[in-house]
């Protein structure tokens, strides 16, 4: 049976799925053992629980037994017990698949902490998906973890000021080279939420506006002096006394990892069929809404099932792989996504159902790609599994449009013919452009396919890599199930890539 998979998952048990885990939840099963009582736990006694068949868990000073869910964790109960009778913010802030956590484990809260634990979760720097910043390199400066005074001195600050029919709201970040992509605006229902992204930290501006503004805010962004400008357009001539009502985090400048991801609604406006089981769906963002999602990175769609929100990361697409679709990533107010429909799976069958003008929450983008990957690189060699396909979409895009890159290589490894994404325009796209290159691997074909069979091995990597030109700076970029990437990375180690020229997508 094919289920959704979200990155970083283990093979669970039968009967463990999330949506059996939804299911115990609303059992009525008493899930922490206390029938109800919400207690005050001291860190003597949220250590005793360090056991799997005893374990407490400490996130943002609340306690959670997570005994009854080590079984379904998508993450393994080895990733949870990390955590065990411990202080597990910090391991919890790193793992993307918990963006949830608190909608998923609330019928395992078992009270609060007295004082900070005194233990403290074992993150792993060599755990995939986890990174473990001890210091943060920002501007140039070094940040040690937890320093105030060097954090409010780099910190983004912002004046406004106003004219008969117009507020301008001025954001000086203090880093040079910042670029419209760091800049996520929200405005809604007179809220204005601006969050600036910094590398690992963002800058967050949110304020419910003292009068009414027209819904569109325009955003510009002078990217040599690292100053962000946003106009808002008066609906009355009033004279504003303060620009409004500091929300939740107003001028806060945070680390990415500790901030809840934020969401706003978008609307469906076209379905498309791109293979039997595939569709390429367009959202649009509420206009308001300013956001770019930079390449290789994943955004989330959240839906409430039985009152527990699921969430699932997905890497936007462009409209096609044409040259004409290119720089829809800078300039369009739609977000494409390219979904794999999973007749058993939670969350796609409901996305399956939208209708045109349908809403869904859409997350502000995160991922572990960066466009300086790029630097100086001319050649790229793609492995994509399945839907691994998506994130090397905006990726060849981008690359084409670049004179200095002079090969692009994408292998697909699909199961069968009909399962290959896009075909067509790859096909196209090898005709307008010499330096692409594609081939397809089936791994369940038809007895007439004449292509290459099989899944990933090792003499593959080694044929590609091959076809290297020496003087050339390459990147390895891949993507797929798990056990995919885990194979692709190991291959390419054995034949002398190193590391900072493997680049795996994490979703
Ligand atoms: P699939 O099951 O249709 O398999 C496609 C191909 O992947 C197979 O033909 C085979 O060659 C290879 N493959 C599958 N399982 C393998 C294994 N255990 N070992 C080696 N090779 C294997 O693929 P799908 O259903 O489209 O799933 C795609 C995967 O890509 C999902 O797990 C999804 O989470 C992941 N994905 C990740 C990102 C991201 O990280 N940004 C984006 C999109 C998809």
């Amino acid at each position: 049976m094919e289920q959704e998979m979200v990155c970083g998952q283990v093979q669970l048990k039968p009967g463990r799925s999330l949506m059996d885990w939804i299911h115990l939840m609303k059992s009525g099963k008493d899930m922490t053992g206390l029938r109800g009582r919400f207690i005050e736990i001291t860190p003597e006694e949220l250590a005793k629980h360090n056991k799997k068949t005893d374990c407490w868990l400490c996130i943002r000073g609340m306690v959670y037994n997570v005994t009854p869910y080590l079984e379904y964790h998508p993450g393994g109960e080895e990733e949870l017990m990390r955590g065990a009778g411990a202080d597990a913010t910090e391991l919890f802030d790193q793992i993307h698949s918990w963006v949830n956590y608190d909608s998923m484990l609330k019928e395992c809260l078992v009270g609060r902490m007295t004082s900070k634990p005194t233990c403290v979760a074992k993150v792993s720097a060599n755990q995939p998906g986890l990174k473990v910043p001890k210091e943060t390199l920002l501007n140039g400066i070094t940040v040690p973890d937890g320093s105030k005074k060097q954090l409010q001195d780099i910190s983004p600050r912002y004046e406004w000021f106003q004219t008969e029919d117009m507020i301008t709201i001025i954001i000086y970040t203090k880093q040079k080279d910042i670029n419209s992509d760091s800049v996520i605006v929200d405005l809604e229902d007179g809220v204005l939420r601006t969050e600036i992204r910094q590398q690992e930290y963002s800058y967050i501006l949110h304020l419910e506006l003292r009068h009414e503004v027209q819904e569109v805010v325009s955003v510009h962004c002078g990217s040599k002096v690292g100053k962000i400008e946003l106009h808002l357009k008066k609906i009355n001539n009033t004279l504003w006394n303060d620009l409004g009502q500091p929300q939740e985090h107003n001028n806060s400048y945070k680390k990415n990892a500790v901030r809840d991801l934020f969401y706003r609604k978008c609307s469906l406006i076209s379905k498309v069929d791109v293979s039997h089981n595939t569709r390429l769906f367009c959202f649009q963002l509420p206009p308001g809404c300013h956001l770019t999602v930079p390449i290789g990175q994943h955004v989330y769609l959240k839906s409430s099932i039985q009152d527990v929100q699921v969430v699932r990361p997905y890497t936007p697409v462009l409209s096609s792989l044409y040259p004409e679709a290119r720089n829809e990533n800078q300039t369009c107010p739609y977000i494409f996504l390219m979904i794999k429909i999973y007749p058993d799976g939670l969350l796609t069958p409901i996305i399956d159902k939208l209708q045109i003008g349908d809403s869904v929450f859409l997350s502000s983008p995160e991922g572990n790609f960066k466009c300086t990957q790029l630097k100086g690189v001319s050649e790229l060699i793609l492995l994509a599994a399945g839907t691994g396909f998506t994130p090397m979409i905006k990726l060849i895009s981008f690359t084409l449009k670049i004179s200095y890159f002079r090969k692009i290589q994408l292998m697909f490894f699909n199961k069968e013919e009909k399962d290959i994404l896009w075909r067509d325009q790859l096909d196209k796209l090898t005709s307008i452009d010499k330096r692409f290159e594609v081939e397809y691997i089936l791994s369940e074909p038809h007895s007439e396919w004449t292509g290459k069979r099989g899944k990933i091995e090792r003499s593959l990597c080694s044929e590609l890599l091959a076809r290297h030109t020496e003087k050339l700076k390459r990147l390895v970029c891949v993507c797929g199930p798990n056990s995919f990437t885990e194979q692709v990375i190991g291959f390419c180690k054995e034949l002398g890539i190193s590391n900072e020229d493997i680049h795996a997508f994490s979703g």
